[in-house]
């Protein structure tokens, strides 16, 4: 007996009465969801705003639309996703009905990092509950005003016995583990992945894992440097770089860096003036103990600072960065850095880049900017990472079509669309047979002859 097996227990009894097993069951529980949030989006954005001085415009973006978009989506697909594959047959089969049932794999837990802390939590919610499956979810304790949030609004909009809110930071979360679920679904660090890992392997309860890494951004060949810089410093600095998708450090010949350099000045006052800790569109970093890791990583640096590097620690603000001349095994290197400073690595040509990234774990995001195609099918096809997306950063996981996840040290399995629903699902290989051709079957039944064996 553990703290949550009551709530486990409960939500347990729940699943298999059934209640959330019937289509109707699901779309009522997404379109609730859908306005959950629509009812609260004043109340949402303000907890952004206090966890993570997210600006408006952001949040509505990157937290309130694309929860949104994948309801809709969600609620438009789920009789599609709901319905059985028919598979081709054989002879011996050919009267029988054979198909792929998708079934809810029951509990499953969700927990929630910090940096987007509504969309990172509900997304994954909305294919759990599409495939009929019960869900507690765990926000994360650093977004503390939405995790406060969130465990207001849910009993409102939700039945408690099918979904639930715990609370909480690593203890309570490992207490939670050492109750048995169907699935765990965990997005954060690949620190606390390891020990998640280790608690599901107790009851072998299968994991998704959404972790991070370091995302690369290549700048080879002919190149538009300034729409380049436009995209790089808005998907770079977004959420003050805490994006797990944000381009982690750029690679790029000289003369493409030095090229590049006047350009991210130029387009950072354009987005954030001359003085970006009064601009309201520049986020703060989540908490002291964040803020003190990426002072101290500027602190540790062999690279030069050549745009930025302010920072003040009352405001919990750090200015957009850009660092050049670092090496491989400077100190920005060493983690994924996971905040608003860019480094620079100076590689002359794109082959010796490639090498590069592929001397280092797969990425959960890679991105080449590059008027050339040949430049942009060369990374695509000689590297691996999670998503690929070229001349921009970020919007490849806008798409509900596309499956967002990592690739060995990045992550396990992937959701977004109808992706999500699958994660949650178990595909049951299903044949519904009668007992017509009982003389063609006879041919596989003892005695065994050589006889047989011809057909
Ligand atoms: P984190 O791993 O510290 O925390 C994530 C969750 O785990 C929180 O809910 C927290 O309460 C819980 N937790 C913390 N310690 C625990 C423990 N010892 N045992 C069990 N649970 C524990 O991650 P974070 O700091 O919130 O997020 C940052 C990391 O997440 C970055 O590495 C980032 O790249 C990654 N991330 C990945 C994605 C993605 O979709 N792949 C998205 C966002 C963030």
């Amino acid at each position: 007996m553990n703290t949550h097996s009551e709530v486990v227990d409960r939500l347990r009894g729940a699943f298999q009465s059934g209640v959330t097993i019937p289509e109707e069951f699901r779309r009522t529980q997404l379109t609730m969801l859908r306005s959950m949030i629509s009812d609260n989006e004043e109340r949402i954005l303000k907890a952004l705003h206090q966890d993570l001085a997210k600006p408006k415009f952001e949040a509505i973006l990157s937290e309130v639309e694309i929860v949104m978009n994948e309801l809709h989506h969600a609620i438009a697909n789920l009789s599609h996703w709901m319905k059985p594959d028919y598979v081709s047959k054989n002879l011996a089969t050919k009267l029988d009905d054979c198909f792929v049932r998708r079934e809810p794999l029951g509990v499953v837990l969700v927990i929630g990092p910090w940096n987007y802390p509504l969309q990172l939590l509900i997304l994954p919610m909305v294919g759990a509950i599409a495939a009929g499956n019960c869900v507690i979810i765990k926000p994360s304790e650093v977004s503390f005003a939405t995790e406060c949030l969130i465990a207001d609004l849910i009993p409102k909009y939700l039945p408690q016995d099918c979904y639930t809110v715990v609370r909480g930071g690593s203890e309570e979360t490992k207490a939670l583990l050492q109750n048995r679920f169907d699935h765990i679904f965990y997005t954060g660090s690949q620190t606390v992945a390891r020990s998640i890992v280790q608690a599901a392997s107790v009851h072998l309860t299968p994991v998704t894992l959404e972790l991070g890494g370091k995302c690369p951004c290549l700048l080879y060949g002919r190149l538009n440097i300034v729409a380049a810089a436009h995209r790089l410093v808005w998907s770079k600095f977004f959420n003050a770089g805490q994006s797990c998708v944000a381009p982690d450090y750029v690679l790029c010949s000289t003369a493409t860096r030095d090229a590049l350099i006047p350009a991210l000045k130029d387009v950072l006052e354009s987005f954030y003036t001359t003085e970006p800790q009064k601009c309201p569109d520049v986020s703060r970093i989540v908490s002291l103990r964040h803020w003190t890791r990426l002072v101290e990583l500027l602190g540790k640096t062999r690279g030069r600072i050549v745009l930025g590097g302010e920072h003040d620690q009352e405001d919990k603000y750090i200015a957009p960065t850009v660092v050049v001349d670092v090496a491989e095994d400077d100190a920005l290197m060493a983690e994924e850095i996971f905040g608003p400073i860019l480094p620079i690595i100076t590689i002359e040509s794109v082959e010796k880049s490639i090498a590069f990234v592929n001397r280092k774990e797969k990425p959960l995001a890679l991105y080449v900017f590059s008027d050339e195609s040949s430049v942009v099918k060369m990374v695509m096809e000689n590297t691996s990472s999670g998503g690929f997306c070229s001349n921009d950063g970020i919007v490849h996981m806008t798409l509900p079509g596309l499956p967002f996840g990592g690739v060995g040290g990045s992550g396990w399995g992937n959701y977004h669309g109808r992706w999500g629903f699958e994660t949650f699902s178990h595909r049951r290989a299903c044949m519904l047979r009668g007992w017509a051709l009982e003389r063609l079957n006879g041919l596989r039944y003892p005695p065994y002859s050589e006889e047989k064996l011809k057909w």
